[in-house]
């Protein structure tokens, strides 16, 4: 065995494989691949192997198209055959409108992503496949490319083409132990001996979390059990004379494609069951679990009702097998948290599908720092330190519950439900709080009407549409208060910390105390990594001059992780985070300088306080540090409690603000408001995908700075001029926000991509942000918006469009 590597991939199964195979793609050919077993040998061998190209966003879309390609590509290479079974074409079934419109949503995206997905209805569902009856059908979603492929030739082929290019995989080789040496390269140690290497992967499947422990790290990833049986021969399947397509149902959660002339059937049943959960037999290769028809019988009895065929048929096979599952469904897929030099492709629960695009990011994302798409979806990330093992567990059990029951825009299911909250959580719940869910936070939506008031869950505005329209008028005309519980926060201290901030941001950083500042971090490629409010807060008694680095609630391992990679080593930059020690009140609207005037002592006038300041002060007795800023558009303050004083500080503002009618408003209205008022999300407006001048963010870019991340790149990208641009649009539709990801049309040509939509109550536009090609980029220019399968009008209008010269903000 080598004794030095550039990477080392830990197992063999399609994760290990599918990276193995994009890194020499991307041409590192000096890499391993060390497999405890054989390849295969823990759940690939026996997968269902179902290969779709459905996604629920873009980046997952466009992986799995890569993946279809891939594979074809495989199958059609002689030298590693593959039987892929490619383009039987697949149907998800819907039997309410509102999955429907899902469907024509996905279409719509689709189309942008160059995929052509097809929206059918119950009729032509049985035309496509013979065996289905349309009992509570109403219709399903075609896609075109479904198949399934053998996994063990799959991953053959995979590493015989990475070995062609110089790789080497080494079987029967367990890893028991990762050191780290002091430069962060690695000691990777098997049982035939050691092996050095600058980078590792773990790509483990269930044995995920015995790989991370070796790096004292753990992943919120869990093991369910899942089945599938194989029928005899069907007789229709044999006369039908075509391959059937395959079925995913989620009115009563099975799928099912052709195997032989018979059918495999696979469940998610309501009773299911997690595995592994108090360690893993080491023995457990190539291995099943005991099979256990009784637990599907639910589900079974669905699949009898849909395909009647099935009855008449016996059993030839069941397979129960471990199967992954993370706490929001979608893979880990990047970087490991915390970790130099380490990342992992794991918690894959479709990963034959999926495996060919997940590997081929991530080997972008080691090689390049980044990949083609945004891939925060899947980022390790996204998660924090709630998410332990009890949490993990109850989420995969939910998620195995409603494998084919997407999430729809603000669903939060009930399962690991205030895994983090604040002494006012139990307040807001008493004042009929509906609550979204924020990394894990419990933040109000909105305020219900009634304790039993309820949403429809669907793609159009809901039951809440006029609530939310009440709370944003009360900010608009008196103040409102809103808790912002979670948003990230570290503390930057020490001598070398302003030249550190302005090589990290791709604009003028204010550096003077007392002011705060907004700006954009980049990556080395010139594309937008973060955005982030700067607080620059003089000494006081309460601590040093210091800065306070503000960004989006989720972003906080995502934001830890780049600062400290980029300080350098003689660099005298400490930072420290206050995410989970403090909580933002809001308080907003024309009546807002006349509550904090009346709870705390300071001079709040304009003149001792002007936009964008900073200072700290007691609200009551609760020491606040306090910030002019305003994401709604209305005068603001941003009043940062520590969380032992936020009860306290909560009741003096609202005591102060029951003379000036304050009310509760929640996260929806802030949406609203700042689409309005043309502020960006994170993730949704600023990705990885656009540089700062394609995201309109011109005045907070310099490029005469002497340095910053990504100078050199974003240079190059401005010299060769836009082709895309972020731009406002004004939706001629009353019954729906545009969705993200849904597609902008010239004709028949897409032109562009919604990334945020949002009705905007104080303007009574339906507002939309969207990257669209530069030549449609002008203000007044028409075009359509593929909503949910119909064409209607959209129109570039000014960014901002609320009191554009800020004449609210700055009262
Ligand atoms: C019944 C069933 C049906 C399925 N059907 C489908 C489907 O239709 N379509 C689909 O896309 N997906 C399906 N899946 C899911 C899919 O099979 C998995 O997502 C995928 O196989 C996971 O691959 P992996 O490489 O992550 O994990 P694995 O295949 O488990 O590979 C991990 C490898 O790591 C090795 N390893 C672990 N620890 C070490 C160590 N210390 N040192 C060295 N090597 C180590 C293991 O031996 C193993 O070979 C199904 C799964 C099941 C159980």
């Amino acid at each position: 065995m080598k004794t030095r590597t550039k990477v080392v991939v830990i197992g063999g199964g399609i994760a290990g494989c599918s990276t193995l195979y994009h890194l020499t793609k991307e041409g590192w050919s000096d890499v391993v691949l060390l497999e405890r077993n054989n390849l295969t040998s823990g759940t690939t061998w026996h997968s269902a192997a179902q290969v779709t190209n459905f996604g629920m966003n873009q980046t997952m879309v466009g992986l799995k198209k890569h993946s279809i390609k891939l594979y074809r590509d495989l199958a059609n290479d002689p030298n590693f055959p593959v039987n892929y079974n490619y383009a039987d074409g697949g149907i998800r079934l819907a039997n309410t409108e509102e999955q429907m419109d899902a469907y024509r949503h996905f279409t719509s995206m689709g189309r942008g992503m160059g995929v052509d997905f097809e929206v059918i209805d119950a009729e032509e569902c049985k035309r496509r496949h013979p065996l289905i009856s349309t009992d509570n059908l109403l219709g399903g979603w075609w896609d075109p490319h479904d198949g399934n492929i053998d996994p063990y030739q799959l991953c053959n082929a995979l590493t015989g083409r990475a070995k062609n290019a110089g790789a080497e995989v080494y079987t029967d080789t367990p890893v028991t132990a990762l050191d780290q040496y002091k430069d962060g390269t690695w000691k990777v140690t098997t049982h035939k001996g050691v092996i050095d290497c600058d980078i590792v992967v773990n790509a483990g499947g269930y044995r995920v979390n015995e790989v991370a422990k070796m790096m004292n790290v753990h992943h919120p990833v869990a093991s369910m059990e899942h089945q599938y049986f194989l029928t005899e021969d069907i007789p229709a399947i044999e006369k039908a004379g075509h391959r059937m397509p395959l079925l995913r149902c989620p009115i009563s959660d099975y799928y099912c494609r052709q195997d032989k002339n018979g059918l495999l059937i696979g469940f998610y049943e309501q009773d299911c069951k997690p595995w592994g959960m108090d360690g893993i037999d080491p023995n457990f290769v190539n291995a099943l679990c005991p099979d256990d028809l009784d637990r599907v019988t639910d589900v079974l009895e669905g699949a009898f009702a849909r395909m009647p065929a099935l009855k008449e048929v016996g059993i030839r096979n069941i397979v129960n097998g471990p199967i992954t599952y993370t706490i929001d469904g979608t893979p880990l897929v990047g970087k490991i948290p915390g970790k130099e030099n380490a990342f992992c492709i794991i918690g894959l629960r479709a990963g034959i599908g999926e495996g060919g695009g997940h590997g081929w990011l991530l080997a972008q994302q080691i090689v390049h720092g980044e990949a083609c798409y945004d891939t925060w979806c899947l980022d390790p990330a996204r998660f924090t330190s709630h998410t332990n093992v009890e949490l993990t567990s109850l989420k995969a059990i939910e998620d195995y519950q409603n494998e084919f029951r997407f999430h729809f825009p603000h669903e939060h299911r009930p399962a690991g439900r205030s895994a983090k909250t604040t002494s006012l959580t139990p307040i807001m719940t008493e004042n009929n709080a509906e609550f979204t869910v924020v990394n894990g936070w419990e933040r109000v939506d909105f305020i219900k009407p009634s304790k039993d008031f309820k949403c429809t869950h669907s793609f159009n505005f809901d039951e809440a549409f006029s609530v939310v329209g009440k709370e944003i008028a009360n900010v608009q005309n008196n103040v409102g208060i809103c808790e912002v519980n979670g948003f990230n926060r570290f503390e930057i201290t020490g001598e070398d910390t302003d030249s550190f901030i302005d090589r990290m941001f791709c604009g003028k950083i204010t550096h003077k105390p007392g002011r705060v500042g907004l700006g954009y971090l980049l990556n080395e490629l010139g594309m937008i990594k973060g955005e982030a409010t700067i607080t620059n807060i003089p000494e006081s008694e309460r601590g040093p001059k210091r800065v306070w680095y503000g960004s989006a609630a989720a972003s906080e391992l995502h934001d830890m992780d780049w600062l400290t990679q980029h300080i350098k080593q003689d660099e005298k930059v400490n930072i420290k985070s206050l995410t989970n020690n403090q909580t933002i009140l809001i308080i907003a609207g024309p009546n807002s300088r006349k509550v904090i005037s009346a709870c705390s002592r300071e001079n709040w006038s304009k003149e001792a306080f002007s936009w964008l300041s900073v200072r700290e002060c007691f609200i009551g007795f609760s020491p606040a540090t306090v910030m002019a800023v305003s994401f709604s558009g209305e005068m603001a303050y941003e009043i940062h409690i520590p969380n032992e004083s936020l009860y306290a500080a909560y009741l003096s503002l609202t005591k102060a603000g029951t003379e000036f009618g304050m009310q509760i408003f929640g996260a929806r209205a802030v949406e609203s408001m700042r689409m309005e008022k043309g502020f960006l999300a994170w993730k949704h407006d600023l990705i990885t995908e656009y540089d700062p001048f394609e995201t309109g963010l011109n005045r907070f870019t310099n490029l005469q700075k002497e340095n910053f991340i990504g100078k050199a790149a974003l240079q190059k990208r401005f010299d060769s001029g836009l082709k895309k641009k972020l731009v406002c649009l004004n939706i001629n539709c009353k019954h729906a926000p545009a969705p993200g990801g849904a597609s902008l049309m010239d004709g028949d040509k897409v032109v562009g991509t919604i990334s945020s939509g949002e009705w905007g109550y104080r303007v009574n536009q339906n507002l939309a942000y969207a990257f669209i090609n530069i030549d449609k980029a002008e203000i007044g220019t028409k075009m359509d918006l593929d909503l949910f399968g119909k064409l209607v009008k959209a129109e570039v209008i000014p960014f901002a469009p609320y009191d554009s010269n800020f004449s609210r903000i700055l009262a």
